[in-house]
């Protein structure tokens, strides 16, 4: 970067010695176990570019594919470019004048942006004191920050837990207002004659990705199920240790949620649960094709047959809910079978070696009905 010569590197140098620093403290305090996994994509990639430079020891914490590359990316570029790249708060205690920050908007605190059209290349807004905010704004980072303002990442555990996702963000708000949430404890279902499920998957070639709160596996090809006169054409399946879904009051190993969606856009989402037995040969197949890195889509080398990862017995529960993730979107088709099927204690542990607990509490109930196949 070519900056002309004048006193403004020093007096920008000595403005964002402070600013770096909390930087850096902020990161640490916050680095808990699941937010440092779940983040490794969003936010804490955004704070490796602050800090790479001028910490490199932080930089090097950063375990995950996405958030080195990015720091490696950043450490190559000089002092200032890679400061430029986010906008950096300096103080979180609000002076009387100031409206009080948000927790939730931690990652991405309202900063004011200096819009002025380049050139200058780089802006620079001195505080008037210490409690008052730095912006650097290169002229093409407005997008950047705008798209961090409403993507501060969920979490299972924690500050972004469960309990906060409707904070998060206005999308989420179903997470916290809503009335047909799922995962829920399967109670008194009503025991009827449901219409059987017809299943139609074929071995078909598939991708993994680790999304950093879950495997998942995305299926091409032609696989669908029908059910109550409708048809739904299977997207991608995923898993959650322990399973989200209880019955009468028990939590399984894992389970597995085949996403399905219909030519309408509605989903029905099969759960699959699974209990310590036998080496299962589909979940196998995903393990055998974990990307190494999170964000990462891997194309398998061989097709999978989902077919391999239904129990036997296709006897299911059936309700109405929502995504189990945020923005926990309802008008979801829940389909549990009621048979878990199996998978070795050896396929758990590596599954809860990279996720040990991504499973949302239970939700209410509430006046919904459970239907049950006799
Ligand atoms: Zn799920």
């Amino acid at each position: 970067m070519i900056f002309k010569a004048s006193r403004w590197p020093i007096v920008l140098a000595l403005a964002l010695i402070p600013a770096v620093c909390e930087s850096v403290e902020d990161k640490k305090a916050h680095d808990s176990k699941a937010e440092a996994k779940a983040d490794a994509k969003t936010a804490s990639s955004e704070k490796s570019k602050a800090t790479a430079t001028v910490q490199p020891p932080a930089a090097k914490e950063e375990s995950h594919g996405v958030a080195k590359e990015e720091s490696s990316k950043a450490a190559k570029k000089p002092f200032i470019t890679a400061l430029t790249e986010r906008t950096i708060p300096v103080d979180r205690t609000p002076p009387v004048d100031r409206k009080p920050v948000e927790a939730s908007t931690h990652h991405a605190r309202p900063t004011p942006v200096i819009s002025r059209p380049p050139p200058p290349r780089v802006v620079v807004a001195l505080a008037r004191s210490r409690a008052e905010v730095i912006a650097i704004v290169p002229a093409p980072a407005a997008p950047q920050t705008a798209h961090a303002a409403h993507t501060e990442h969920w979490s299972y555990e924690g500050r972004n837990g469960p309990h906060a996702w409707a904070k998060l963000s206005p999308e989420y708000a179903a997470c916290g207002t809503g009335t047909r949430q799922s995962p829920i404890d399967i109670r008194e279902g009503m025991k009827v004659d449901l219409d059987a499920i017809t299943f139609d998957y074929r071995p078909s070639g598939f991708k993994v990705i680790d999304k950093g709160h879950t495997v998942q596996a995305n299926i091409g090809g032609w696989n669908s199920l029908r059910v109550a006169g409708r048809r739904f054409k299977l997207v991608q399946f995923h898993f959650h240790s322990p399973s989200e879904e209880m019955i009468d009051g028990k939590q399984f190993d894992m389970v597995a949620h085949l996403v399905h969606k219909d030519g309408e856009g509605r989903l029905a989402v099969v759960a699959v649960l699974i209990e310590s037995g036998v080496r299962q040969p589909a979940i196998q197949t995903v393990l055998n094709n974990l990307p190494l890195e999170k964000g990462e889509e891997q194309t398998a080398s061989s097709p999978i047959d989902v077919t391999q990862l239904l129990p036997a017995d296709r006897r299911y529960f059936t309700y109405m809910g929502s995504l189990t993730t945020p923005p926990c979107t309802e008008d979801v088709l829940w389909i549990v079978m009621k048979q878990p099927v199996q998978a070795s204690a050896n396929q758990l542990n590596l599954f809860a070696r990279m996720y040990p607990m991504n499973a949302r509490p239970v939700q209410d109930m509430g006046d919904r009905v459970i239907k049950e196949s006799n």
